[in-house]
């Protein structure tokens, strides 16, 4: 019989998704200009320069027979080197590329060390609220169990609760910082008492708590002070990075996994996810795509519209009553609905041609998710829409 968890999951729908249709069909009918979609994470801001010329560079001077290839399972090891020699410059670390397994994006690394880590039905995998929706999708489709922790008001991490949360079956934590949906970044004290805490916990329960450290919006930070390199806090990290967002290449399913060396039983772990990756059919990454990270892995993002819409839309909202969690980084605003119901909020919104996403399918029914990854223009007209809202909800 066909799996009918499968089916559910094939056929059941993307709330993001629909609102996305949604807003393709009223473009239509009205005009692209007139639809405010902020529905989804998809980068506005093209590849750098550096990407096209690369991929030209490469076709042109290379046999279509490398760079159409197969690699090896773990990726070309000029691409790993590039890797950790940028990441070893950048946060005095001294990986070699046999720390680094290359995949096809954060989706892909993600279900890797799901697999990795995890081993019996009963093994918990923890996730802060508000969350990135697959999480869900991808622990529980990897045999896990996810258990839930909701972020503190200011959408920081809620330590307490965390505490409460782990147990003996916890596997790991997954943290996402830059956060996608709330666009916070966690702050550098309350990282530092998660580590503490799970250092302690895993030396009184006898086996490692290993932190899962989801990045694919680590360099999209609005101050570079603020990019984090989370194994600096916590020696057992295994980092799953994509550079779908910071070079906008998300349909070139590009990343990697990379096992913090100072890990418990590092060498294992990573044989472990050469395994789960081989298990899941996610080796040999893009070789095209491993050849342009190779010589772009140094290439900085471009940060100036995101900067822009970020601050313009933070300051009106906040001006005209919001409550809107501090953004830090990505290009999302998590915003409370002055009702606290999220789906009233983002129907009314839709009424003006503005699609915001309800944060019900992140985790957080009171708040709707807006991506600013969209023309500056788009976020100019949509303050005015906002405070016609604000004035509804004070009738
Ligand atoms: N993790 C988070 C928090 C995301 O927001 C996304 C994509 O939006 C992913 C993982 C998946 O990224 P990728 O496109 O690299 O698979």
């Amino acid at each position: 019989m066909i799996s009918q968890d499968m089916i559910r999951l094939g056929t059941s729908k993307s709330v993001i998704r629909e609102l996305f249709a949604y807003g393709l069909q009223r473009s239509q009918e009205v005009g692209s200009e007139n639809v405010m979609d902020f529905s989804l994470g998809n980068p506005s801001v093209p590849a750098p320069k550096e990407v096209q010329d690369a991929i030209i560079d490469i076709v042109k001077s290379n046999d279509p027979m490398v760079y159409h290839g197969y690699s090896s399972s773990q990726g070309h090891n000029g691409c790993r080197k590039a890797v950790t020699d940028n990441i070893n410059k950048r946060f005095s670390t001294d990986y070699t590329q046999d720390d680094v397994f290359m995949t096809c994006g954060a989706a892909a690394s993600l279900n890797i060390v799901f697999k990795a880590l995890t081993s019996s039905p009963d093994d918990e995998i923890i996730v802060l609220a508000p969350y990135f929706p697959e999480y869900k999708v991808f622990i529980e489709g990897q045999g896990a169990k996810m258990k839930i922790v909701d972020a503190k008001s200011d959408m920081q991490l809620n330590i307490d609760g965390i505490k409460e949360a782990v147990g003996k079956n916890t596997k790991a934590l997954l943290l996402n910082s830059p956060n996608n949906p709330s666009g916070v970044v966690y702050s550098e004290k309350e990282i530092k008492e998660l580590a503490d805490f799970l250092s302690k916990k895993a030396k009184e329960y006898g086996s490692p708590i290993y932190l899962i450290s989801d990045e694919p919006y680590r360099e999209l930070v609005y101050t570079e002070e603020n990019i984090q390199f989370i194994p600096k806090y916590y020696d057992n990290t295994i980092i799953c990075y994509s550079w779908s967002k910071s070079l906008s290449l998300p349909g070139e399913r590009i990343g990697y996994v990379l096992v913090n060396n100072r890990c418990y039983d590092s060498t294992a772990v990573m044989a472990a996810v050469g395994g789960a990756a081989r298990f899941l059919g996610y080796v040999c990454a893009p070789t095209l795509f491993q050849m342009v990270i190779e010589r772009c892995v140094d290439v900085k993002p471009d940060l100036e519209t995101y900067r822009k819409n970020r601050d313009m839309l933070y300051s009106g909202l906040t001006k005209l009553g919001y409550n809107v969690a501090k953004p830090g980084g990505a290009f999302y605003l998590f915003i409370k609905s002055p009702n606290g119901d999220s789906e009233d909020f983002s129907e009314r919104a839709k009424a003006y041609d503005m699609l915001v996403v309800p944060g019900t399918t992140f985790g957080a029914k009171s708040y709707v998710r807006l991506s600013y990854c969209v023309d500056t223009q788009k976020c100019e007209k949509a303050l005015p829409i906002f405070e016609k809202l604000m004035k509804e909800f004070k009738k």
